[in-house]
């Protein structure tokens, strides 16, 4: 069967061969299972005078239209809003299958009848980490975890690991896709795994005592607490001979902060470990890997799975698809999924590298591969960085320019208004761990220069702290997320009411998605 080709030859096909079978698959996908069962679509279909079998072609899946998370997002008149996502299958369609009726004339109705409750009874969720927004739940059925489990034991062969390795996963314990994805990925690839629940859990210090007892090949987590713990560990001058891999997810990786954890690591006693980044998110129900490369090349990119779900690259503005290898949005529509589905969902995910199809150049896979820089787009949005000092701000960039600043350890980004007084500008105010014993001065020199040569505004001051008083800024342990930027900005519309003194105390509203 051809579309058993996609599956069983998921990292060796060309692209003519991957995008004609992606087509019929995604035809099959609509017409049986999503136009049938799902509400949302099923109406949007019939609204847009939509038939899955309109899709003849990858080209035609343009003529669906997007959907983002503000259509998932509740509202007092739908409650449940993601509910109208989930798949619900009508028990007459599913009988009146030719399929059904074969299964149950060879293995009877209650086979069947189980066979269905494992494709379509949701048991099991992950939910968005929105702060400011409620969570949105995404459904999994029995059917959708053999799927986890697939995409897991393929990050691992992707990562080149190997079954005597000795993994920790120093995710946050949480309902969210990093952590389980690691667990499936790593019970399923077959490897000695075990879950720290990350900083809020058991702290810095829990999981460097697990580090010590474990001796682990495989640290994987957040890049911000991967590299606190590492950086903590240094300091402790304790060894960790063992380290092969660091695998980092739930936040971008920039190239500096890879930098600095294979330094960290170099210091622990382990010269030679591979850092690699993986990319998901909760719609997806799966996560893509980089495969290892040497230290003085660069990342080949995302390895995709043509046969469980199309990624298309488009304009943000236009929404159009842009051709391959061109940067643009990401957007993506599964192929297995059952459960909680969305077509063409809109990442808000930008890729400056685009969707390329050649050979792996380091790991030989012919795969679609998603190549460059990741930015989040909606970080962009929901930090309203546009009102700094007056200036358009990307906090992307600002990132990446931190990151890969040299003799900077952690830091943090604060806005504030001058006095706390809400008529005054803005302050921006860079807070730092300084590194390699490098003169106060000097690093405060190098970083306005960054900042000048990279963005439009500077800093007002940078204050220097020490590692603990840096860990405690950024809620190491007691936050989900690092607090790499914070607004301490009163906001507009009870500004007026608020005085310096409860301005001081508020919590950011700042969300990061994972
Ligand atoms: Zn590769």
């Amino acid at each position: 069967m051809k579309s058993n080709l996609l599956t069983t030859q998921w990292p060796r096909l060309p692209r003519d061969v991957v995008l004609r079978l992606q087509a019929e698959k995604l035809r099959r996908y609509l017409r049986e299972v999503v136009v049938p069962f799902s509400a949302y679509y099923r109406q949007l279909f019939h609204q847009h005078g939509l038939k899955a079998d309109s899709i003849h072609s990858l080209e035609d899946l343009e003529q669906i239209p997007f959907t983002s998370k503000a259509d998932l997002v509740n509202r007092p008149d739908k409650p449940q809003r993601s509910l109208d996502f989930v798949l619900i299958p009508d028990q007459q369609v599913l009988a009146g299958r030719l399929a059904t009726i074969l299964q149950a004339a060879v293995h009877g109705r209650e086979q069947v009848r189980r066979s269905f409750e494992i494709e379509y009874r949701p048991i099991f969720m992950t939910s968005t980490t929105g702060r400011s927004a409620d969570p949105i739940p995404f459904l999994y059925t029995s059917y959708d975890l053999d799927r986890l489990r697939i995409a897991g034991r393929r990050v691992m062969e992707i990562c080149a690991a190997q079954h005597d390795f000795r993994l920790l996963n120093m995710f946050p314990y949480a309902p969210h896709l990093a952590f389980w994805f690691t667990h499936y990925a790593s019970t399923e690839f077959g490897v000695f795994n075990l879950g720290t629940g990350g900083g809020k859990l058991m702290g810095t210090e829990g999981n460097l005592r697990l580090i010590q007892k474990i001796k682990p090949d495989v640290l994987i987590g957040m890049p911000t607490f991967l590299y606190h713990v590492l950086q903590q560990a240094v300091e402790e001058g304790l060894r960790c001979e063992s380290l092969k891999r660091l695998v980092l997810g739930g936040e971008k990786a920039a190239e500096g902060i890879r930098r600095k954890l294979r330094n960290l690591a170099a210091k622990l006693g382990s010269p030679h470990v591979d850092v690699v980044a993986t990319y998901g998110f909760t719609e997806a129900k799966m996560a893509w890997a980089e495969c290892p490369f040497p230290v003085d090349e660069s990342s080949s990119g995302y390895h995709l799975y043509p046969d469980l779900g199309i990624f298309e690259v488009v304009d943000p503005k236009t929404g159009i698809v842009v051709p391959d290898g061109e940067p643009g949005e990401l957007v993506f529509t599964p192929l297995e999924a059952r459960g909680s589905v969305v077509l063409r969902y809109r990442t808000g995910d930008l890729i400056d590298g685009g969707l390329v199809y050649s050979p792996c150049p380091h790991c030989g896979r012919t795969v679609p591969r998603l190549l460059g820089k990741i930015s989040r787009n909606s970080e962009i949005r929901s930090m309203q960085l546009d009102k700094i000092k007056g200036t358009l701000v990307d906090f992307n960039q600002l990132e990446h320019v931190l990151d890969d600043a040299p003799n900077l350890g952690a830091w943090q980004l604060e806005i504030r208004k001058f006095n706390d007084d809400p008529m005054e500008l803005d302050e921006l105010i860079l807070h730092v761990q300084k590194l390699n014993d490098v003169a106060e001065d000097k690093l405060c020199r190098e970083l306005n220069n960054r900042f000048v040569e990279r963005t439009e505004i500077s800093p007002n001051r940078i204050v220097f702290h020490g590692a603990d008083e840096m860990r405690r800024l950024l809620g190491v342990g007691t936050q989900l997320k690092e607090q790499k930027l914070v607004d301490h900005r009163p906001k507009k519309a009870d500004a007026a009411s608020l005085t310096p003194a409860n301005a001081e105390g508020k919590e950011s509203k700042i969300e990061v998605k994972s």
